[in-house]
């Protein structure tokens, strides 16, 4: 058959480079940069593109560390995201040198299928995934536009096809109230820091009667001087995540009245900013899913469906989730005890099973990309993202 030979061709393609892929995953792994700064990463990820015949455009969308890399001419062109963003302190504890490698591994493993079948293939660069959310800037500045139809693979301790991931959103609360000597005169003080407890309190309150896959949850940044001072001035930082963008919205609302309550309870003046960027949850085309899970279990991977109690984080693939088709499955590289973001997953990451979970999600979306260049194949896919 036709197509079993094509993907075959992918696969081998892949394989051929599985050195020098290797190669890149333990160069990004072991020179670690946070968002942002990934200039290494970049650079190493784009030479290898280039000199793989790609057209190489770095620092889109206003983003020094971001790019795109093009193979082929015309339509439909396919996406293939690559993130290569740290973690402070403990590195690649969230794998994403894989998610770099496997991204360009199946750009490079499609260019025969795009030579036979026609269309592009666009590896985009998209840096500081963890905090800063570097594909909402991508989505605004319409990188996503021309993009028919976008994968993605991210590490893990199972292979799932689909997962969900929470809208999210951050909120950075001042609280401004009057110093006192806390023995000697409280009563001219006014409490920041009180007011802060009490707004923790009221989000506690609140979460009690929130939807069970939402989360709100803070660390106080600015607490006062000494146990002496009344302290004049508290800060703090919440996240606030929601199954849907709608609810996030109606939780951001609730969120604020509980700030607002204890600055009036405390007649501590509030200030609060949200966050100009929020995280959309994900938009999981099933059609797309189940074409790479009949090519991950080709590769002879066991996927399992996704439960709630395996968790749920937030990404900015869920903001490109919302403007094309889109997937974001995992790949296993660890045992199902080992957690994401500790010193343990950044072993896994640059260990064999990792390199393993590279090769094999680089092959699974390059065999992906066969099927999504077969007739009428796209069409399904984009019907599905229309009709949700
Ligand atoms: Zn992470
Ligand atoms: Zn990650």
């Amino acid at each position: 058959m036709e197509i079993e030979k094509l993907k075959l061709k992918a696969k081998d393609a892949v394989e051929s480079q599985r050195r020098w892929l290797i190669k890149l995953s333990l160069n990004i792994h072991d020179n670690p940069e946070l968002g942002f700064e990934e200039k290494k990463a970049m650079a190493w990820l784009t030479g290898f593109l280039e000199e793989n015949e790609f057209h190489v455009e770095r620092g889109i969308a206003g983003v020094s560390t971001a790019f795109r890399a093009t193979y082929g001419q015309g339509n439909p062109r396919i996406a293939l995201l690559a993130e290569y963003d740290a973690l402070p302190k403990i590195g690649h504890g969230c794998g994403h040198n894989i998610i770099a490698s496997s991204a360009v591994g199946a750009a490079v493993g499609s260019k025969p299928i795009i030579d036979q079948l026609g269309g592009s293939i666009v590896a985009l660069g998209t840096p500081g995934e963890e905090v800063f959310g570097g594909k909402i800037n991508m989505v605004q500045a319409g990188v996503f536009n021309a993009i028919d139809t976008a994968m993605i693979v991210h590490p893990d301790v199972r292979n799932l096809i689909t997962m969900p991931a929470l809208a999210c959103t951050g909120v950075e609360v001042e609280f401004f109230g009057k110093p006192a000597h806390a023995s000697a005169e409280p009563h001219k003080g006014i409490n920041a820091l009180e007011a802060m407890i009490l707004a923790f309190t009221s989000i506690n309150s609140l979460r009690q009667h929130i939807k069970e896959e939402a989360r709100i949850h803070g660390i106080i940044t600015d607490g006062g001087e000494a146990p002496n001072i009344v302290p004049a001035h508290s800060a703090a930082e919440f996240y606030i995540r929601a199954p849907d963008n709608k609810y996030l919205d109606e939780l951001q609302s609730k969120v604020s009245n509980c700030l607002i309550g204890a600055s009036t309870a405390s007649g501590a003046r509030l200030e609060y900013r949200w966050d100009d960027i929020a995280f959309d949850s994900m938009k999981n085309n099933q059609t797309l899913g189940k074409l790479f899970k009949q090519n991950l279990e080709a590769l002879g991977r066991h996927v399992v469906a996704f439960k709630p109690e395996f968790g749920i984080g937030s990404t900015d693939m869920g903001n490109v989730s919302q403007v094309v088709p889109s997937i974001h499955p995992t790949i296993a590289i660890a045992s199902p005890d080992v957690l994401g973001h500790t010193p343990e997953f950044a072993a896994a990451a640059a260990s064999e099973a990792g390199h393993e979970g590279l090769l094999d999600a680089a092959k699974a979306m390059a065999m992906t990309v066969v099927d999504i260049l077969q007739p009428g194949m796209l069409d399904k896919i984009k019907q599905e993202f229309r009709r949700d």
